[in-house]
């Protein structure tokens, strides 16, 4: 199988270490497969695509089901992101979308976020999971004064066209309620949505699933998958599984040459977040900075950024562009300056965690749910980086899938639906990225 990064970044076998990390002291440590097995689904992935579509098989459909992960339960993004439960996973305008789809079915599609967002609550709930859950909402701040109209109209329609609540703050208000600092001139705050740590969240799940007893394998990565008399055998290092359907949730850790029908269709893309020693009051107090809630800015190369629990500050924003720990590193020095930059009084504040992973984009721009035509081979990813609320959403309709094997009994927006279409020349995928990062790059300089 092909990467499209550099190595680095695919040490399935070793834990990232992240600020997640150090908060979560569960460690489930599963057997890997090593030995030839059968079942009648196999999922590929323990994110919370996977794990979802699994739990829901097995809860909903009574079915046999297995899954396996390339390294531990949640190894992927779903045990590193920033843990905002934000909407929509769409790099797509509202209003693009609105001229490409009409008006009813960006309705449905936003309608089916928030039906995510909401889900992920019931689960953390229903599952008892704790996971330092933090805010009320989600923010987006104006980065820049030019920007304030731009997202008073956003929320003006969130709230009219797709029944979100929500709220427009001045720059002195949002003072008050949320920060200040150098790029913030007002924002707006969307319901639903809070911050969760995404480790202890994956643990949870996991645990869940075994409870209801998901056959899980660590360590153990697919390689090869062959056909043989209508049956699936994929091939891992020690032992080989037969089944009749396979889901894939791999989301931005797909490796290219696993199935050739979903090759050069994914635009992994690696997002990096850098975490701040602990603030103390009068730090904090010297930004203002209130909340705990998630917030995310209106530049094209956006900033996100929480306050942890702790006081410590995260900050993440698009990541290092070839997947070594050497650009990794390199990127987090970029990003202590952009921090830095926006709150100027914590020019002294050290750093210390920094790690990344990959998100899933395509040229949809929108998630995939679907079945691979003629096959019983069954995928959801490309959420854009804002899998929290829309993956394990998207686990359970893909189950219903897996269930009937029929794409049109799934109740849901047709803009989540089917494949993205295939990039021209798609070894170039990272070649264009880099080409739109400039693009943007030169947007945010100029305020556009
Ligand atoms: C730095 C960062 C910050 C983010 N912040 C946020 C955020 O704040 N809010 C938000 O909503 N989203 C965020 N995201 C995105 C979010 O984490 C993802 O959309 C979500 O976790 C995707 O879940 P998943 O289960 O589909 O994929 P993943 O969690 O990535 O899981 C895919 C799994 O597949 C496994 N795998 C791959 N190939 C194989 C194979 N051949 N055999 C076996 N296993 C395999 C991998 O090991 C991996 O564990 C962020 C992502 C990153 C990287």
């Amino acid at each position: 199988m092909k990467n499209i990064y550099h190595s680095d970044i695919y040490k399935f076998d070793t834990p990232v270490s992240s600020y997640w990390e150090d908060t979560s002291s569960e460690n489930l440590n599963l057997e890997k497969l090593s030995k030839d097995i059968n079942s009648e689904v196999v999922v590929i992935g323990g994110g919370y695509t996977g794990l979802l579509c699994a739990i829901n098989l097995i809860e909903k459909h009574n079915l046999d089901v297995i899954l396996v992960e390339a390294g531990k339960v949640g190894w992927g993004a779903s045990s590193r992101n920033a843990g905002f439960n934000c909407l929509p996973p769409s790099k797509m305008s509202f209003k693009k979308m609105q001229s490409i789809f009409g008006k009813e079915e960006t309705k449905r599609f936003f309608k089916n976020s928030v039906e995510g967002s909401n889900y992920t609550k019931d689960i953390i709930k229903e599952y008892n999971i704790d996971c330092d859950i933090t805010g009320d909402s989600n923010y987006v701040v104006a980065h820049h004064k030019n920007k304030f109209e731009q997202i008073k109209e956003q929320a003006t329609t969130y709230k009219s066209e797709f029944g979100i609540e929500t709220e427009i703050y001045s720059k002195e208000e949002f003072n008050e309620v949320g920060h200040g600092g150098t790029e913030q001139f007002g924002a707006f705050s969307y319901k639903p949505g809070f911050a969760i740590n995404p480790l202890k969240f994956v643990n949870g799940i996991a645990k869940y699933a075994l409870s209801k007893k998901l056959k899980i394998f660590e360590q153990t990565k697919v390689n090869q998958i062959n056909k043989e008399n209508g049956s699936y055998i994929l091939k891992t290092k020690e032992g080989s599984i037969k089944s009749k359907k396979i889901v894939v949730a791999t989301n931005g850790f797909y490796q290219e040459g696993l199935i050739p029908q979903m090759d050069g269709r994914v635009l992994p893309v690696i997002s990096n977040i850098i975490v701040t020693r602990k603030l103390s009051e009068d730090e904090i107090n010297s930004h203002n900075f209130k909340t705990f809630s998630p917030i995310a800015n209106t530049k094209n190369l956006l900033y996100y950024y929480r306050k942890l629990p702790d006081n410590r500050i995260l900050f993440g924003t698009r990541g290092d562009l070839t997947g070594s720990d050497q650009s990794n590193l390199e990127m987090s020095k970029k990003m202590e300056k952009f921090l830095k930059k926006i709150f100027p009084n914590w020019s002294n504040v050290t750093i210390d965690y920094n790690w990344r992973g990959l998100i899933a984009l395509s040229q949809k721009l929108t998630p995939s749910i679907g079945k691979i035509d003629n096959e019983e081979i069954y995928y959801g990813f490309g959420y854009n980086g804002v899998g929290v609320s829309a993956a394990p959403w998207t686990g359970k309709h893909l189950s219903k899938l897996v269930f009937s094997s029929n794409s049109k009994n799934l109740d849901i927006s047709r803009i989540y639906k089917g494949l993205p279409k295939k990039f021209i020349f798609p070894q170039l995928r990272t070649f264009y990225f880099r080409l739109a990062v400039w693009f943007y790059a030169i947007k945010d300089k100029l305020n556009i």
